[in-house]
């Protein structure tokens, strides 16, 4: 027998739960919202926790999704330090981990990720730190300002943490990463390169091709980075991005199907799950785009936003499709914004709009004629176009061309 009965419960305290109860009322949902989530703050943006927070312009109220008041406002149930243990999608109910158990008929799993963690000699050395949430953020401050620190990975973890370290607390910075050009893996080689230099043009080293092979310390603390090429570089602490995997711990208890491809949670193109009258969003949802015209699984702050909307209407009776062009931004501390449509699978050409000297241009990643994805630097106004030739699959042709001309008009595109 349940204790309690909601109309919605929301597992996961992050930003796709926030947004879907926010959504929920937005949209007229009058029943009962529970939304629970582990962490002891209540749901925040985590993109401050490698930027402005990490550099200390934004305080932790800021990174809040809304302010304490509001939750209450809205009438929405938000428990805070709590976890959903149990799933049960035939009974409806979930067993939270204070022993009540609650009845829900609808429900969100956006659980997100963790980070991924390397199990190397030495890991568990003081000083090594990884960075998911504002807990994190804090400690890598408190151990990192001014001090000499070695970044494993050169995606965007890495090197935010790198510029936003070296810029606002004066750390000397060096990031270890196994590509030959940070940011590549995701952007390609023009685009990393660009960032790259502006990472070294402020002093961070970038050791590439390489891989942590061990730590090393002294009294329990991490004192050097060995790599496997050889490379033995002192660090007074160690910040590790090497990616996450989606947490789906309670998804697979319940007995939802996963994608064993890409990670996460199966979803159809109205992000429902295997069981009915549940739905999943964010970093573990695996859907149907009707965008891409395949399944894809995207771990970027946008689409955790807007897919806990689109589960919002779909819990209020809308059958909408998830229909939003995946966005990502990233920031260098002030030396460098971009931002990218996509994501693009693959690609075999990439055209260059505007100038790499000046800082000032867009890069277009082609499949065979169509755009698969789009890269901005100072150049947010040709993503419009990104996202409408992305959603229409247009072939560009010959055409392609076109897009690196300055003088031609991408509307007629
Ligand atoms: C440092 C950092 C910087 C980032 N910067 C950017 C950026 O610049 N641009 C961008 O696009 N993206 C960025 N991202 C990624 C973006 O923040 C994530 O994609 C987004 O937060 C995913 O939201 P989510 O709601 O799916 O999951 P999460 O934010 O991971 O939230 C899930 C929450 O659920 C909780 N939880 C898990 N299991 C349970 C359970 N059983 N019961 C209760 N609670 C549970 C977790 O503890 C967590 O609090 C960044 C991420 C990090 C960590």
């Amino acid at each position: 027998m349940a204790d309690r009965s909601v109309a919605h419960l929301l597992i996961g305290g992050g930003l796709a739960s926030a947004n879907c109860a926010r959504w929920l009322r937005e949209s007229g949902a009058e029943g009962q919202i529970l939304l629970v989530g582990r962490e002891p703050d209540p749901p925040y943006n985590r993109p401050p926790c490698s930027k402005g927070y990490l550099q200390g312009k934004e305080t932790r109220a800021d990174t809040y999704f809304r302010p304490d008041a509001w939750w209450e406002e809205q009438r929405i149930d938000l428990r805070t330090r709590t976890s959903v243990m149990k799933l049960d999608t035939a009974a409806r109910e979930a067993t939270l981990s204070n022993k009540e158990v609650v009845a829900y008929e609808t429900a969100l799993v956006a659980t997100g990720a963790n980070v991924r963690r390397l199990n190397v000699d030495g890991c568990e050395l003081e000083g090594i730190h990884y960075l998911r949430a504002l807990g994190n953020a804090d400690a890598i401050r408190a151990d990192a300002a001014g001090k000499r620190v070695v970044l494993i990975g050169g995606s965007y973890i890495g090197c935010e943490v790198a510029a936003s370290l070296t810029s606002a607390h004066g750390s000397s910075c060096a990031i270890v990463m196994q590509e030959a050009v940070t940011l590549s893996r995701g952007f390609g080689e023009t685009a990393g390169r660009f960032l790259q230099s502006r990472l070294e043009e402020h002093g961070v080293e970038v050791h590439g091709e390489d891989e942590l092979e061990r730590f090393e310390g002294a009294d329990g603390r991490v004192t050097h980075v060995v790599t496997k090429r050889g490379l033995r570089l002192e660090a007074d602490a160690v910040v590790i991005g090497a990616g996450v995997t989606p947490d789906v711990t309670l998804a697979r208890g319940a007995g939802l199907a996963l994608d064993e491809e890409r990670g996460g949670v199966l979803c159809d193109s109205q992000l429902r799950t295997s069981a009915p009258g549940v739905w999943a969003a964010g970093d573990i949802a695996s859907y149907e785009s009707v965008v891409h015209g395949r399944r894809i699984r995207v771990e970027h702050w946008d689409v955790a936003f807007n897919q806990g909307k689109t589960v919002a209407l779909n819990m209020v009776g809308r059958e909408q499709p998830h229909d939003v062009v995946p966005y990502f931004f990233s920031d260098l501390a002030d030396w460098a914004s971009l931002e990218y449509v996509g994501p693009a699978a693959r690609w075999d050409r990439e055209v260059v709009r505007g100038s790499l000297d000046e800082g000032e241009f867009s890069i277009w990643y082609l499949d065979g004629g169509r755009l698969a994805g789009a890269l901005s630097v100072g150049r947010s106004e040709d993503l419009d176009h990104a996202r409408r030739l992305l959603a229409a699959a247009t072939d560009l042709g010959e055409r392609a061309g076109a897009l690196a001309d300055l003088s031609s008009d991408l509307a007629e595109l």
